[in-house]
């Protein structure tokens, strides 16, 4: 375990029953503050729904309507009794986003700005490919890491997102894109660090996990120790992506600060121990920077780094962005063959992240940016929803 303090942790989204907060228009006066029944399994459903409902199965009627059906509104789950709908209605909410904005790329890659009812924005992407079909999601709103090539880290710190909140993007994008759950996949590779905020995570993935099989889905961590530790001890597992970046601490601490807190040393060491399935690996992001970790000698350094790991190694040349500075720019393709091909040589199992969705701004943290400039720019890159 690092010698240096942990970090610091954001404040939970409203819980149940508090009262909203600033910034969102909420639809009816009051509804923001009901608690939200999404982020509940059947089982904590049936306790908080208690004497409202007459039968036990009632509570998974009502999860299978709100997440196999999507439904938005208590009227729409006619099999249940108009007054217990009723009921239900004044009481609770079920707590879909707004979608604030769409960004559609020519490549099919679509990106959403997702308002939550506090005001808060998140973002969304859905991602088609030729057989596959993965939709990234947020787990924070914003994040407290600042890492130097990431545009989420620029806006700073955040809130945890719920367990509703984290579920409701996969309803709210689905029901947009008329897409059903199967085949999906999901990343947890959009805004904030998800293992910062386990309490949201966990329950989340219970929920998407009865439609999405958890090989499907991959959790990806800066590198927070106690949070990979917790994952390891759960008896079923997503599959776990680590953002590396840099093969040495140095370099690694000067872009992403988490490193001084949880260094290279330390972090490879639990992920050795990190209990995996037979035939699975521990994907490994390396941004590649030009001129900062593309170097043959680096690869090499990486490659020794990962020794003994189950390993592969998801290459992602920079996003480049305005608010990172010209320095956070991509090597050229050449190069970034060359770097794959020197880790290919090593043995190394190595995948490339095809740019996708750049015409409408798809680095990480970008379409909220451009819809909350604070120095009053008009917005661009986005449409609204
Ligand atoms: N906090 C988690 C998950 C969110 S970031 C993590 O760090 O893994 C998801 C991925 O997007 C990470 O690998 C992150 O390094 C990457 N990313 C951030 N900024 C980027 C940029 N400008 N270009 C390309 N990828 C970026």
């Amino acid at each position: 375990m690092p010698a240096t303090p942990a970090l610091p942790a954001l404040p939970a989204a409203a819980t149940p029953g508090g009262a909203a907060r600033g910034g969102g228009a909420p639809s009816e006066p009051g509804a923001q503050a009901r608690p939200d029944l999404l982020g509940l399994g059947p089982g904590q459903l049936r306790a908080v729904l208690g004497d409202l409902i007459d039968r036990p199965f009632r509570a998974e009627q009502i999860f299978l309507a709100l997440h196999e059906r999507g439904v938005r509104e208590f009227a729409e789950m006619t099999e249940l009794h108009k007054d217990l709908r009723g009921r239900l209605a004044e009481r609770f909410r079920i707590g879909w986003p707004e979608i604030a904005a769409r960004a559609q790329s020519a490549d099919g890659t679509c990106k959403f700005l997702l308002r939550l009812h506090d005001g808060a924005s998140i973002e969304a992407v859905d991602i088609p490919d030729r057989d596959r079909r993965t939709l990234c999601i947020s787990s924070q709103a914003g994040c407290a890491l600042a890492c130097t090539f990431c545009v989420t880290g620029y806006w700073g710190a955040g809130r945890n997102l719920s367990a509703g909140e984290i579920v409701s993007q996969v309803l709210a994008i689905r029901a947009d894109r008329q897409m059903p759950a199967a085949g999906l996949r999901l990343v947890f590779m959009g805004m904030g660090e998800p293992l910062l905020n386990l309490d949201g995570l966990r329950p989340a993935l219970d929920i998407l996990a009865r439609s999405i099989s958890l090989r499907r889905i991959t959790v990806s961590t800066a590198g927070v120790i106690p949070g990979i530790e917790e994952m390891a001890s759960w008896e079923r597992r997503p599959n776990l992506a680590v953002s590396l970046h840099a093969p040495d601490d140095a370099r690694r601490s000067r872009v992403m600060p988490v490193n001084r807190s949880y260094p290279l040393a330390d972090l490879l060491a639990v992920l050795r121990r990190y209990p995996l399935e037979r035939g699975r690996k521990i994907t490994f992001e390396y941004l590649l920077i030009r001129g900062f970790n593309d170097a043959l000698t680096d690869a090499d350094q990486l490659v020794k780094r990962l020794s003994g790991l189950q390993a592969k190694v998801n290459l992602i040349p920079i996003n480049p962005d305005p608010v990172l500075g010209a320095a956070m720019a991509p090597p050229t393709d050449a190069a970034v063959a060359a770097f794959q091909q020197r880790l290919i040589q090593r043995g190394m199992t190595v995948t490339l992240r095809r740019r996708r969705g750049d015409d409408v701004s798809a680095a990480c943290g970008q379409l909220r940016a451009f819809a909350r400039d604070p120095r009053g720019r008009r917005s661009g890159g986005t449409s609204s929803a």
